[in-house]
């Protein structure tokens, strides 16, 4: 996978490779990660990469030559497949489905954008897909290719070491992740479920599947809308709920 990041602060960008699962993928050779700056590719006696926008208003507007340029020097390196992506609060909120979709291409140009945003026929002319971090705006674009890098990178080959545990995490399979532990066994007051000392590994995975659709039901019932659950995951989760009306019901006799 090669990921080429156009931004006016490429500083920024670099930051991801200097630890975690980005910095490994490329040192793995999995990813190469470059950053193109339309500042580069800016002409005129001030090499200015923005503008004031046409009709008036207030803020700056980034320039669609530079930014232009920029792009298809970055496309022009590209073998195989390859998408041109606008980080943009107007775009798709991105999901772990287009993540892993883009993570199949084998090459992604990503545009961040800063002012109040780029020369709409920048998208026009250069940008297949949109994505946006959610619905709040932030500065600029650098910080959502990130979070963008950082998730295809994660999904690119064996890059988390355990190719196991990018499959279990929250939204792979539609259902948000179980709760994790890890030394002490107890804190504050606070156990760790016994179920984990078991060593029963049949009964720790059909734990696992409980908590995350139990999870899954109480934290972000919408994403059940989307995704029918299994035989097994059905009847983990029915007798969690009966487990916790028993439980509720036990707790309130006791309180009369
Ligand atoms: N005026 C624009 C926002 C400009 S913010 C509008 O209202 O649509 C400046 C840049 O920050 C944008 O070009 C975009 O690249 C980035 N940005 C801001 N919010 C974002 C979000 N929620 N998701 C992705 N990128 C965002």
């Amino acid at each position: 996978m090669r990921i080429d990041v156009v931004s006016l602060f490429p500083d920024m960008i670099a930051a991801l490779c200097k630890g975690g699962v980005v910095a490994r993928a490329i040192e793995r050779g999995v990813v190469r990660l470059k950053t193109w700056n339309p500042r580069d590719y800016a002409t005129g006696s001030y090499a200015a990469v923005d503008d004031r926008p046409y009709g008036g208003g207030s803020g700056m507007v980034m320039m669609i030559e530079p930014v232009v340029k920029a792009i298809r020097a970055a496309r022009a390196e590209h073998q195989g497949s390859c998408v041109t992506v606008y980080m943009t609060p107007q775009g798709k909120p991105l999901t772990q489905e287009t993540v892993n979709r883009l993570a199949g291409f084998d090459g992604l140009v990503v545009l961040a954008g800063r002012y109040e945003g780029i020369d709409e026929r920048i998208v026009d002319l250069e940008v297949e897909e949109e994505c946006s971090l959610g619905d709040y705006v932030i500065s600029g674009g650098e910080l959502a290719a990130m979070v963008l890098a950082d998730a295809v990178a994660r999904q690119c080959g064996d890059v988390l070491g355990n190719a196991e545990s990018a499959r279990c995490e929250s939204f792979m399979s539609g259902l948000l992740d179980w709760p994790h532990y890890t030394r002490p066994a107890e804190y504050e007051g606070l156990r760790v479920p016994e179920i984990l000392f078991s060593g029963d590994h049949r009964k720790i995975r059909q734990w696992r599947i409980e908590q995350s659709v139990a999870r899954t039901l109480e934290k972000r019932p919408d994403l059940l809308e989307r995704r029918r659950l299994s035989a097994e995951e059905q009847a983990l989760l029915e007798g969690y709920l009966e487990r916790k009306s028993t439980e509720s019901k036990n707790e309130s006799d006791f309180g009369n």
